[in-house]
């Protein structure tokens, strides 16, 4: 079975990704991974990636598609999970050809729906234990004695820099404008499931689960 699974940063995409992987025997090919590993292994595409970022140009669709073409091959995997791929309706119908080729096609293809204003109170709000690094948040879950942690007693936290709103809206915004296009053409397959990521990682799961094995 090949999937696409969708969703913008913070929706929980790569936990869910993680959990397939090990539950299903499937295997992530996430395009931003493989370009990276492209660039250090020298292979012939990989040398293409290399001119082309060293330029600080975009890797073109061609490329990225030449890329996930050697990637392809499942060894024993029983499916790939495709992430940040494809992003544009080229890439979406190369894809297509290159799986035909090998008797697969896309199975379907996950949406992970997050409400952006409630990603935002998520998202800024959390802290961890700077020692054990337990999760924490402002709303939702501070610690039970302000100041120390629950788990190991710990009294420094930190916050990521990158958790703010203005980070989150922008993520937001270049997932509505760079991957989001690509559902209106699975949507006219029928393929296109949508999975309340706001809900649980049990729930998001289930929900995935029943789609999967419908
Ligand atoms: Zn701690």
């Amino acid at each position: 079975m090949d999937i696409i699974l969708l969703g913008p940063p913070g929706a929980g995409k790569g936990t869910q990704a993680k959990r397939l992987e090990e539950g299903r025997g499937m295997i992530q090919l996430s395009t931003g991974d493989m370009l990276r590993s492209a660039r250090e292994a020298g292979t012939p595409v990989g040398l293409r990636v290399r001119a082309v970022m060293d330029r600080g140009e975009l890797v073109s669709d061609a490329i990225v598609s030449a890329l996930i073409g050697e990637h392809l091959d499942l060894g024993g995997a029983t499916g790939a999970i495709f992430d940040g791929y494809p992003r544009t309706q080229p890439q979406a119908e190369a894809l297509e050809i290159l799986l035909e080729e090998r008797g697969r096609k896309i199975d379907h293809v996950v949406e992970l729906v997050v409400d952006e204003e409630e990603l935002v109170t998520r998202i800024t709000g959390r802290f961890t234990c700077a020692k054990c690094k337990a999760p924490y948040h402002d709303e939702l879950h501070q610690p039970k004695v302000t100041g120390v942690c629950d788990i190991c007693g710990g009294t420094e936290f930190r916050r990521r820099p990158d958790d703010n709103e203005q980070t989150v809206r922008t993520r937001m915004a270049e997932y509505r404008e760079k991957t989001a296009p690509i559902l209106p053409f699975y949507e006219a397959k029928g393929l296109v499931r949508r999975v309340d990521g706001m809900a649980s990682v049990e729930q998001v799961a289930a929900a995935i689960d029943a789609f999967l094995d419908s």
